[in-house]
């Protein structure tokens, strides 16, 4: 866990209750994962087990978790102090009647966090007779997506480590290796920077680049290939997101065509981010409109960008349906691509932090040609 000072859960908390009043929302149920890391400094999988953040609008926080998460709970960074166990053989259930009769549905709607699972919400919902269960993500999204100094701090650190991994990938990338053993060099670059892959490393050769998610296989490179990377670190509980592609030896004509395309709409896009008052709209317009003019606007088949911290994936997103102007302190992916399948692919990506005076990527500028590997 990163140190952050329990002021700021606190601030982080009232923020919460605030939005709560505004939603109508009485009572929040928080699962582990990223938005009680972000709330409480404090998440562990309970996976059958119930581990849960209750946050009401009056009142202080309960951290409700089975006997053998107690130690861990205790120790939340947030200083939450009531934190009630319960135990395999008695079960939950009793624990959180009593929460949730104590006062703490003052109001009509209890949010549940989007990732909490059935076998949870459905008991919840017997209990809290009468009571409306709504989605806790859209309370706590707006919040997420504004870092503070801490966070920035953070994502650059895992920016940072990304990008030596990178090069530790690029070091194997040569006629032979294959898609694992690059990954492998990848991975093993994570650890030995005390990070671990934000999420499976992608390295994809040749037409396998096609493929957004390919995961890395045996495929084995060859010259004239091109090699996709999709890298990120994950470091005290935040984030790092990278693509890049390179090719093995000459590439095709069209594969330094469509790279260079690929590279005008990460700049028109990171351009577009820079203005006053953009949205998430504007930056996906100004990627799709070069790739389209260029021909491959079918080709170009997901949202240009979403936003990166305690997720990998979190707001705010780079897609045609985002009419919120960005704001001081959002952190995201500007990732345009052209995918032709059977043939290769290219994604370009960058992390982008938008400050008071303009935008920053986190990552070194991407190449605005397509550069043999063995170059660099
Ligand atoms: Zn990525
Ligand atoms: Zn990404």
């Amino acid at each position: 866990m990163q140190t952050v000072s329990p002021t700021i859960y606190s601030q982080r908390l009232s923020l919460l209750r605030a939005a709560m009043i505004d939603s109508g929302v009485s009572l929040a149920l928080i699962n582990p994962g990223a938005n009680m890391c972000y709330l409480a400094g404090y998440s562990e999988e309970g996976h059958e087990r119930l581990i849960c953040l209750a946050v009401p609008i009056d009142g202080a926080p309960t951290l409700l978790v089975p006997a053998i998460n107690r130690q861990g709970a205790a120790a939340n960074k947030a200083g939450i102090a009531d934190v009630r166990v319960w135990t395999d053989a008695d079960g939950w259930r009793a624990v959180l009647e009593e929460l949730i009769a104590n006062g703490h549905l003052a109001g009509e709607t209890i949010a549940v966090d989007d990732d909490m699972p059935a076998r949870f919400v459905v008991p919840i919902g017997d209990i809290a007779i009468g009571e409306r269960i709504a989605l806790a993500g859209s309370l706590l999204a707006p919040l997420r997506s504004v870092k503070d100094a801490a966070e920035i701090a953070a994502l650059r650190r895992a920016a940072q480590i990304t990008e030596d991994a990178l090069i530790a990938g690029r070091m194997v990338c040569e006629p032979g290796a294959t898609e694992q053993d690059i990954a492998a060099a990848i991975d093993a670059a994570f650890r030995a920077s005390g990070a671990a892959p934000s999420f499976e490393s992608i390295v994809a050769v040749g037409a396998n680049a096609a493929l957004p998610h390919h995961m890395p296989g045996d495929t084995t490179v060859s010259e004239g290939d091109i090699v996709l990377f999709d890298i990120g670190a994950l470091i005290d509980d935040y984030r790092g997101d990278i693509t890049r592609v390179f090719s093995v030896g000459q590439p095709s004509p069209e594969a330094r065509a469509v790279y260079e395309i690929v590279y005008h709409a990460y700049t028109a896009a990171f351009d577009t981010a820079s203005q006053a008052g953009a949205t998430g709209a504007d930056v996906d317009a100004a990627a799709r409109s070069i790739i389209a003019v260029a021909g491959y606007g079918e080709q170009f088949i997901h949202r240009t960008g979403h936003g990166l911290g305690l997720d990998a994936h979190e707001e705010p997103n780079m897609s045609a349906n985002n009419h919120e102007p960005l704001a001081s302190g959002n952190c995201f992916s500007i990732e345009p691509g052209i995918y032709l399948p059977g043939q290769f692919g290219v994604r370009l990506e960058n992390i982008a932090i938008v400050a008071d005076n303009g935008v920053e990527s986190l990552n070194s500028p991407i190449p605005p040609e397509l550069q043999d590997v063995a170059n660099l």
